[in-house]
């Protein structure tokens, strides 16, 4: 249980789970076998469960390769991309962990099941082998959500959750962090910012936050200039940030046009994803765009009140309430739905747009509840396994909810019913209790029913 700031991370699109997760196992995968990298001649991919059966619509098994390259997500770019895919599949040869070119056959190096691994939904098995074909070394990796890996040692290791923390400023539920807030006489933002002081410095941890909105910024504008009009992927779907780029730079004296704002922050950044750009995860890929889309509303709203000080409280108050999602439930829709992608990134959205406005830390977890009370369960069922419909536009309503969440909060006279907590908890119970056709599987929902009825 460390720092919170791996909570928005710099990657490519377009799932956390299907594509940072599974390349950065591959990158662990090649520190691990290091040591004998001499001896090793091939290696082998294999895909389970729901990196299975969505792996090649969300690019899982590029992304693997693009791992065991020894590429990291940082260095990434569409020349360095193509280049080793096109080695890999055209060539039939990978450069593995950076050094060692070996042999590589798609067709039998990479292998899709049906079926699941027994501790997450979103399990893979990296394997090499030598010359004559003995194993050398073999390792299960878990993508747990928001591009966070694990073993299985390191899944099944709870005892190391009960530990009592030695920090001084610590949290693990809303109710911890509301205490803090009152012992200390400090914001949420204040107490995120105390809270990763036990990690890094002050200095940094304000240059990450504004690293990582000067990427959010950047996604928005590469989705709204795209280089191709089309995103990748069999449903050839057309991208719509330029219109409404157009259309939103033009002046309008319609009342709703806020409305269409968001929508387009939120389109804009939820396409660049669905093309494989680089965006930020936040807390996952699929979710990307909710928390720039609400940041960039404020942007818009505030004019010359907006400041790196807000961006920087913004980011805090909403890597607090996301890191309350990841500890207690998941941020995974292979584990739980999209409830714990788009719902979890409108709570930290909607607790951190309350906080710039001025909220208690009480009226900011209530923000935070109220927008993830009403994504209760919310499946996740892609069309044709990409990262599009319903995808794209759900992160614009995410952001919308956020914004409503958020005011809700603030105008609300009466003490709310429902703690963040209690919804938390619901919505990790809610994704248990859901069927695996609605958990990334692409097995029912729209994903079923698309093109089905004419
Ligand atoms: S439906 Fe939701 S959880 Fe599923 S891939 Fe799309 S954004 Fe992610």
């Amino acid at each position: 249980m460390g720092s919170n700031l791996s909570i928005f991370k710099i990657g490519v699109g377009p799932s956390s789970s299907h594509t940072v997760g599974p390349m950065l196992a591959g990158n662990l995968f090649c520190e691990l076998i290091h040591p004998q990298l001499e001896v090793i001649e091939r290696v082998k991919i294999e895909l389970y469960g729901s990196l299975s059966l969505t792996g090649k619509g969300h690019l899982t098994d590029l992304a693997c390769i693009l791992g065991l390259n020894g590429i990291k997500a940082q260095e990434l770019t569409p020349s360095l991309k193509e280049e080793v895919l096109n080695f890999a599949m055209q060539e039939h040869k990978i450069k593995l962990a950076s050094s060692k070119e070996i042999s590589f056959f798609y067709e039998e190096d990479v292998v899709f099941y049906k079926d699941f691994l027994p501790l997450h939904e979103n399990g893979m098995r990296l394997s090499a082998y030598s010359k004559d074909g003995k194993l050398i070394c073999q390792q299960v990796y878990y993508s747990i959500g928001g591009g966070f890996i694990a073993t299985e040692e390191e899944l099944q290791a709870p005892a190391k959750k009960e530990n009592v923390s030695t920090l001084q400023i610590d949290f693990s539920s809303a109710k911890d962090l509301l205490e803090l807030c009152e012992k200390y006489q400090k914001s949420v933002a204040e107490i995120s910012m105390e809270f990763e002081k036990q990690f890094h410095t002050q200095e940094d941890i304000e240059a990450y936050c504004l690293e990582i909105w000067k990427a959010m910024q950047e996604s928005y504008r590469n989705g709204c200039e795209p280089t191709s009009s089309v995103l990748p992927g069999s449903l050839k779907l057309k991208r719509r940030a330029p219109e409404l780029f157009k259309k939103h730079t033009s002046t309008t004296s319609d009342p709703l046009a806020l409305v269409d704002s968001v929508s387009l922050y939120a389109i804009a950044i939820a396409e660049e994803n669905g093309a494989g750009g680089k965006v930020v995860t936040a807390p996952t890929n699929g979710a990307c765009a909710v928390v720039p889309a609400v940041l960039l509303y404020l942007e818009e709203q505030l004019k010359e009140r907006f400041n790196s000080k807000v961006v920087i409280d913004f980011l805090l108050t909403a890597m607090a309430i996301g890191s309350l999602y990841k500890k207690n439930a998941s941020i995974s829709g292979a584990e739980a739905g999209c409830q714990a992608e788009i719902g979890s990134a409108s709570s930290m959205a909607a607790g951190a747009m309350a906080m710039i406005m001025g909220a208690t830390p009480a009226q900011v977890c209530s923000a935070a509840e109220i927008a993830m009370e009403h994504h209760l369960g919310l499946t996740c069922d892609p069309v044709a396994g990409l990262v599009q419909i319903p995808c794209i536009e759900r992160n614009a309503f995410g952001a919308i909810k956020a914004i409503s969440a958020a005011r809700m909060a603030m105008s609300r006279e009466s003490d709310p019913k429902v703690g963040l907590d209690e919804v938390i908890l619901t919505m990790y119970q809610t994704g248990k209790d859901m069927d695996l056709k609605y958990k990334e599987t692409s097995l029912g929902g729209l994903a079923k029913t698309f093109g089905s009825v004419c």
